[in-house]
């Protein structure tokens, strides 16, 4: 079982999918089949649908996040979002270094830590995605994968701010592939992120960090997911588009379970 001193988190995140009168409605569905839930529920959703889905979600056990944002308090920098709009427009967390990202948009570590920081600065809650390739799971380079992304991505952060922090382990060869980590691999690739974030930061902040697991999430793998120890919850890309796949993840203690 995740640890019940930690905050558990099932987060959404939409990718470029829905409109803000998409997002509108589907949060109003939404709500109701939530209403008991235990976990906080995230949804990161397109810069366009921020407003509209902060909103209906304002009161609610929802919180309403961005999926991406640049580093720069303001300035002439065309077509980019700063950390100080999504806070206007009511985000209250942004996703950072997703593997799409990091894939389709060249982000580095460095310039992932910029954004963390800036987000921070901001009052953002940060939800930092990390993950290793297949190549690199293959050439057992795993470990070495998260812990640089890891020390590349959070460098110069106080202790404070790893303990209000979510790191994502998502591994790049289950995002959207159908293919999910087995629980066992899922805690293993956790238990490695809190270790090290113990040794940098100390383990009273290690151990108040919300590790989620992302890659092709669904209802029948998500209570063995949620099972371990170091899963403090879960991050779903396709599974979060449809109202009632994304509300029975919510309610993953209630579902029988496949692995
Ligand atoms: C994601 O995009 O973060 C993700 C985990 O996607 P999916 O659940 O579709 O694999």
């Amino acid at each position: 079982m995740a640890s019940q001193t930690r905050e558990q988190i099932i987060a959404g995140n939409w990718k470029m999918y829905k409109t803000s009168s998409e997002a509108s409605a589907f949060i109003r569905e939404l709500l109701p089949l939530i209403k008991d839930a235990a976990d906080a529920v995230y949804l990161a959703v397109p810069f366009t649908s921020i407003e509209a889905a902060a909103k209906v979600a304002s009161g609610t056990s929802i919180s309403v996040g961005a999926q991406n944002m640049y580093d720069a308090e303001a300035g002439a920098f065309t077509g980019e979002i700063s950390a100080h709009m999504l806070k206007a427009a009511g985000a209250s967390f942004v996703i950072l270094g997703h593997s799409e990202r990091r894939q389709l948009f060249g982000e580095t570590d460095a310039f992932i830590n910029r954004k963390v920081r800036r987000a921070l600065q901001e009052g953002l809650r940060p939800l930092v995605c990390i993950g290793e390739s297949l190549t690199q799971r293959d050439e057992g380079r795993t470990e070495e994968v998260l812990a640089q992304q890891l020390s590349g991505s959070l460098c110069d952060l106080s202790a404070s701010q790893i303990a209000r922090l979510v790191v994502a382990y998502e591994p790049i060869w289950a995002i959207g592939t159908g293919r999910h980590a087995t629980p066992q691999i899922a805690q293993a690739a956790h238990r490695f992120i809190r270790d090290c974030l113990s040794e940098r930061w100390g383990s009273q902040a290690a151990d108040k960090t919300v590790l989620l697991y992302g890659g092709s999430v669904k209802p029948i793998n998500a209570s063995n997911l949620m099972a371990e120890p170091d899963i403090d919850g879960l991050l779903v890309g396709g599974a979060a588009l449809e109202v009632d796949s994304f509300a029975q993840i919510v309610y993953h203690d209630s579902l029988v379970s496949g692995s």
